[in-house]
Parts: structure tokens; sequence; C-alpha cells
């Protein structure tokens, strides 16, 4: 269903952003993905699905761009690169929020405008951001929710800048999801299920199939949304 659309991954290496580079080469797209710590990873799903894959900081604002660029025109533009910093704010190590709101924010920012200069009428534009935007049940995640509430506003602006082309611009918010970063078997998964109305993780998979379907044809009319897959973390 994809197929002649160029895909462009950031932070595709492992967990959610690994399932969508699985998803959409598997419906045809040429998919280049980026990553930063995990090589491994990085090589061993380029191998298995036919992916390019290029090292790229996504908190290095020049190299981030120039990655971007070399891209040339992409049609589906995905922005999934994300680290989660939480913990008692009196104690948290302010540089370590710096660099969250360096990718998390000012990366996913600058990426979207440098894709949108030579993205094609009809390009779609995905951020991942969480529901905790939306809800914040505990404590601890003052900073890492702020982060992903600014993804909001981005995408209702951006959709109205890049409306007259047909580009949409959404942002898609999971919740619990079984990856690295939040494993099912964690210690804090009793907690984040209770308030839950369906008490278990997502899959990597379920967000993927669903970034799958914004991405298609007839996700031409979604743009300036946010799209929620929690659960119901946030109802
Ligand atoms: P993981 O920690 O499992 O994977 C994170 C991915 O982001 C990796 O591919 C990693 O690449 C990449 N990444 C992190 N920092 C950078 C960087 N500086 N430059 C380039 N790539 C980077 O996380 P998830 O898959 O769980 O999360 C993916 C997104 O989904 C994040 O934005 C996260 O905030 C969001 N999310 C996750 C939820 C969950 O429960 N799992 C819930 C709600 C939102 P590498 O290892 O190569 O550095």
């Amino acid at each position: 269903m994809l197929t002649k659309k160029n895909a462009l991954v950031i932070g595709g290496s492992r967990g959610i952003g690994a399932a969508i580079v699985n998803r959409l080469t598997r419906e045809g797209a040429d998919v280049l993905f980026t990553w930063s710590g995990s090589r491994n990873q990085a090589e061993e799903l380029s191998r298995r699905t036919g992916a390019r894959a290029v090292r790229t900081d996504a908190a290095n604002r020049a190299a981030l761009l120039a990655t971007v660029r070399e891209a040339g025109p992409i049609d589906l533009f995905i922005f999934n690169a994300g680290i989660c910093i939480s913990g008692n704010p009196l104690t948290l190590d302010p540089d370590d929020i710096d660099r969250m709101i360096d990718i998390n924010i000012r990366a996913a920012y600058h990426a979207s405008v440098e894709v949108a200069r030579l993205m094609p009428d009809g390009g779609r534009i995905i951020l991942i951001g969480s529901t905790n935007a939306n809800r914040v049940p505990f404590t601890g995640l003052a900073a890492y929710s702020m982060t992903k509430s600014a993804l909001q506003s981005m995408v209702r602006g951006l959709a109205r800048d890049f409306g007259e082309r047909r580009i949409t611009v959404n942002v898609v918010q999971p919740g619990p999801t079984d990856t690295d970063m939040n494993p099912a078997n964690g210690p804090l998964s009793d907690l984040m299920h209770s308030v839950m109305a369906i008490k278990e993780h997502g899959t990597a998979d379920d967000v993927a199939a669903y970034v799958s379907f914004l991405v298609s044809a007839e996700g031409r009319g979604i743009t300036g949304s946010m799209q929620t897959i929690d659960g119901g973390f946030s109802a």
C-alpha cells in the first residue's frame, strides 16, 4: 500500500520506532531510520527489513538537520526518538532534563520543519507523544509530560502551516507500551494498570498499526490532532 513512498523514522532502532520501521517496510515503503546508541539492534533491523539505517544523535541539531536534508524528499515522516527522565524534580539533574527537552521537543520541531521543506504535497508528519500529555496521575513525571504536551500545540500549529499542501501533522499518544523504556513486567506496571480501563500494556506493533493507518491515503482528513492509544489511561 505504501509502495513508492519514502519514509524517514527518527529513532527507529528499538521499541515503538523499530515496530514502525518494520510495519512501513512491510507495506512497501522505502524506509530510512536513525539510531543513536543501539548499533546492533539497528543493524539487525536493517538486515531483517531492508530499511536503511544512519547514526544520528537527535540531540545534535546540526547533525539531525543534515540527515533530514540528505534524505531528500520524504513522503512519510515519523519522529519517534524520545527519552524519559523521571523522579523527584528537586533532585533530578538539570542537564538530564535539558537533554530530554533537546530530544523530545527541540529535535521534533526542527526536524519536522526541515522535512516539510522538500515534502511532496499530501505528505504525512507524525510525532510520537504520550498519554502523559493528557494525564499525569503519578509523581516524578512533570518534565517528561511537559515535553509531550509541547507536541500537542506543535502539531496543531504545523497542521495549519502546511495544510494548504495537504500535508497532515498529528501526534500519536501511546499509553504504557511494552518496550525497553517501559517493560510490561517492570516494577511500576501494577501502578500504571491501576489507572487504565484495560489493565495491560499495549504492544509496539499496536502503535505501528495506528501509525500505518494515519499515513495511508484514508488518513488524509486527520490533521492537527492527538491520536491516543492508551488502554483508557487518560479516560
Ligand atoms: P525505547 O527506549 O524502547 O526506544 C527509544 C528509541 O528512541 C530508540 O530507538 C532510541 O535509539 C531512540 N532514541 C533515543 N534517544 C535518541 C537520540 N538522541 N537520537 C536518536 N534516537 C534516539 O522507547 P519506546 O520505544 O518505548 O519509546 C518510543 C517513543 O514512544 C518515545 O518518544 C517515548 O517517549 C514514547 N512513549 C513510550 C511509551 C511506553 O510506554 N513505552 C508510552 C508513551 C510514549 P538508540 O537506542 O539507538 O539511541
